[in-house]
């Protein structure tokens, strides 16, 4: 990945706006209206750079394309970019008829390919990317992202699945640690764990809020919400 002068270089050529404004591209156009930036002798599409860059992602298969959700291809605001599926993957899986056995995810606009698929169990496999994080990122909801990277949909894609079911694991074996409320550290109940989660699906609640409802630090709230602990409890959810 590229160094930090580069880096820093890079964002010259942008006029860092608003979050949810367009931010546009001051550095050269391709033909097709893209913004570009030679790097380490290749040409790299400025969106694509920016989305890297701002998601540390170590690297992004050239199957995976960086898309807009503004429709503005000189915009570089990570914020409307999101990862999806180059075209020639989605005639390449009708092709192979992978989208009408029902394994893959394609209702409505939260459509998984494979190659997304791969993508997407690659980087939770890194430990730096929650489940909702990877929901954001490629543009899909956060059970989609759950069941793909388990392999209950996509099991057919074997890449990334490591055949490794937390649950038989701790039920087979009574020294693993306990998790949840039978950890013996535990300040919340399973149940509670689950209606923290709810509150804060609903947008109705800060950590700070759930925090002072439940009783507890709001770093135990972050850490619920992004899965770092708890995590078994998606299983249920
Ligand atoms: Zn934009």
């Amino acid at each position: 990945m590229p160094v930090a002068n580069t880096i820093e270089k890079f964002w010259s050529y942008v006029n860092k706006g608003p979050k949810d404004e367009c931010w546009i591209w001051q550095g050269p156009i391709n033909s097709t209206g893209y913004g570009y930036w030679g790097l380490q002798g290749a040409k790299w599409l400025a969106h694509r750079l920016s989305y890297i860059l701002a998601n540390k992602l170590e690297s992004l298969s050239p199957d995976i394309c960086v898309c807009h959700k503004c429709d503005t291809p000189r915009c570089v605001n990570p914020n409307h970019l999101f990862l999806g599926s180059k075209k020639e993957n989605w005639d390449d899986m009708r092709a192979k008829g992978r989208n009408s056995n029902g394994k893959g995810d394609h209702s409505g606009m939260a459509r998984l390919s494979s190659p997304m698929v791969i993508e997407a169990r690659k980087l939770y496999a890194t430990g730096n990317y929650s489940h909702q994080k990877l929901a954001e990122m490629f543009g899909v909801s956060k059970s989609s992202m759950n069941k793909a990277i388990r392999g209950d949909t996509w099991s057919h894609i074997k890449d990334g699945l490591t055949g490794y079911d937390p649950r038989k694991y701790v039920q087979t074996h009574p020294d693993v640690i306990p998790k949840g409320e039978k950890a013996p550290s535990a300040k919340l109940t399973d149940k509670q764990v689950l209606a923290i989660r709810q509150d804060y699906t609903s947008g109705k609640y800060t950590h700070v809020k759930l925090a002072a409802k439940y009783g507890v630090s709001k770093s135990l709230i972050g850490y619920i919400l992004s899965g770092k602990i708890w995590r078994h409890l998606e299983e249920v959810s």
